[in-house]
């Protein structure tokens, strides 16, 4: 079997001990607290009021535009507020609602045809986003404006401690599969790439075998199990030898990458009418109790996703949405579940790195890791001197704030905040 990769990297230690467990489901709240905003783009309008009455399914806050997301109660119950609520990176509107218990579902209408523009609508209104974190709304990625000749499910789940993905491959090959070859109907291909990598042998052999009993036209490539594989790029380059140049988009090489949980998402929209309110997500960490993991409502709050995973022992220090490496750390748990949350991670004193950044000894260490070619230390540096227009010539822009440098960094030092800080200021004054 040809492993494929990239170049550069790192290797970091995996603590997938989730990797075999299955996928639970997670006890619904007494209250959800839906965002309106889980998307790239323009937050959604709600369309609901206090007192009104939901299901599971029911549309409570409509798109807002072309690049925006319907979003679904994930619970039957009544609206009892809709207020605005901090989120792990800023705030937001959030419709809250009162559990009944009953969960009532509300199922979109039987698709009538199965055409390329029928497909579209229906990812459209199912508030389906891309799941691997970035939110993008997939009717819109999915109708590229430049021709496209190859589709990419990423599967490498390359980040530390997060194994949901590798489960929902695990469990739901079928469906998995099914919804990524819908999604290369839409985009007029015939087949398509999954990338995985080769730290998941179980996933390999559920995605062979439901690719060969349902005659599903894929290639399942499997990639070597290095940090950041699965960033949008460096999989281009490791299943296909392409490299979008700097500054460029996939589509500059006529290539389309999707998640996995986007593809579960669209079988379960197109062949059950489902809308997106529910997703799966790792509860993971030295600093948690029970790791898992669960399929979650959205809205359910991380305090929940706490107790129910046996609360945070003495030794937590340091909660990150998402993972270690491109999260974001977190002040308590008052925040909610999102169709982009796909982990929550409990760290101990000994996992979470709490060291006190030093000065740059000028190892180039971090420069050796970085997968773009970048000299991260120079971008530090002149973020940190509010020199942004140097920075930006260090190639700011270009990061994928994949965080090799900051883990490869001796000094400890917290390069990526330095990084984001960049990009923001570069952007807020167009420079
Ligand atoms: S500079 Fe950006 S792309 Fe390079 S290693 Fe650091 S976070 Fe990753
Ligand atoms: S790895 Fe850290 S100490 Fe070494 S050059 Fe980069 S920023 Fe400086």
């Amino acid at each position: 079997m040809q492993v494929k990769t990239f170049k550069k990297g790192i290797r970091v230690p995996h603590n997938k001990r989730t990797e075999d467990s299955p996928l639970v489901e997670c006890c619904a709240p007494n209250t959800v607290y839906i965002s309106v905003s889980q998307h790239i783009g323009k937050p959604a309008t709600p369309a609901v009021a206090v007192g009104d009455s939901v299901k599971a399914g029911t549309l409570i806050a409509a798109a807002d535009g072309a690049v925006s997301s319907n979003i679904f109660s994930s619970v039957s119950g009544s609206v009892v507020a809709v207020e605005k609520r901090k989120t792990p990176t800023g705030s937001a509107v959030h419709i809250v609602i009162e559990n009944d218990g009953k969960y009532e579902e509300q199922k979109l209408p039987p698709l009538k045809s199965r055409d390329k523009e029928s497909v579209l609508k229906r990812i459209s209104e199912a508030g389906i986003v891309g799941m691997g974190g970035a939110g993008f709304p997939t009717h819109v990625k999915y109708a590229p404006k430049a021709p496209v000749d190859t589709f990419i499910i990423n599967a490498a789940e390359c980040e530390p401690y997060i194994t949901c993905d590798h489960r929902l491959l695990v469990e739901h090959a079928f469906e998995v599969l099914s919804g990524a070859a819908i999604l290369a109907g839409v985009l007029g291909l015939d087949g398509f790439i999954i990338g995985v990598e080769d730290n998941k042998p179980d996933a390999i052999r559920a995605l062979e075998s439901a690719k060969a009993e349902h005659g599903i036209k894929c290639e399942i490539s499997v990639l070597k199990s290095k940090y950041p594989q699965g960033a949008e790029k460096q999989m281009i380059f490791a299943t296909t030898g392409r490299k979008v140049p700097v500054g460029g988009l996939p589509s500059d090489v006529g290539v389309v990458v999707g998640n996995v949980h986007t593809a579960y998402s669209v079988y379960d929209a197109v062949e059950n009418n489902t809308p997106l309110y529910r997703r799966a997500l790792t509860v993971c960490g030295g600093g948690i109790h029970e790791a898992k993991n669960l399929w979650v409502r959205t809205g359910t709050r991380y305090s929940d996703l706490d107790a129910f995973c046996g609360g945070a022992t003495d030794d937590c220090v340091k909660i990150i949405s998402g993972g270690p490496m491109m999260g974001f750390a977190i002040e308590g748990e008052d925040y909610s579940v999102t169709k982009t949350t796909g982990a929550i991670l409990y760290l101990s004193r000994a996992e979470a790195n709490v060291l006190q950044p030093k000065p740059c000894i000028n190892c180039a260490k971090c420069a050796k890791a970085c997968p773009m070619n970048l000299m991260p230390m120079y971008i530090d540096a002149y973020a940190l001197r509010g020199d942004f227009a140097s920075a930006k010539k260090y190639g700011a822009m270009n990061c994928i704030e994949c965080g090799c440098c900051a883990y490869s960094c001796p000094a400890k030092r917290p390069i990526v905040q330095s990084v984001r800080l960049a990009k923001r200021k570069i952007k807020e004054a167009k420079l």
